[in-house]
């Protein structure tokens, strides 16, 4: 997804993150996560859900589009 398409979507903080299995263990997603709440199990990052602030940071460093988004209900 272009820069462009993600600037007119609604704020980060309006969805949840997850790891999909298109991820390429490249870490870029952690080294942008403020809490650190990004680790490597089973040859894939997984977001610790309790920590996440939902910034979103992730899934703009993701250059895989490997990074899931549920809008919150
Ligand atoms: S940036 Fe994307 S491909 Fe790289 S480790 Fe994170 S989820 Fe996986
Ligand atoms: S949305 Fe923000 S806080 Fe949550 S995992 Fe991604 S970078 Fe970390």
């Amino acid at each position: 997804m272009s820069q462009a398409v993600k600037a007119q979507q609604k704020p980060s903080q309006n969805y949840t993150y997850t790891v999909s299995m298109r991820c390429q263990l490249c870490r870029a997603c952690a080294c942008k996560c403020p809490p650190f709440c990004i680790s490597f199990v089973g040859g894939r990052a997984v977001i610790d859900q309790s920590k996440c602030t939902h910034c979103g940071a992730c899934y703009d460093a993701c250059k895989f589009n490997a990074i899931d988004r549920e809008e919150i209900a």
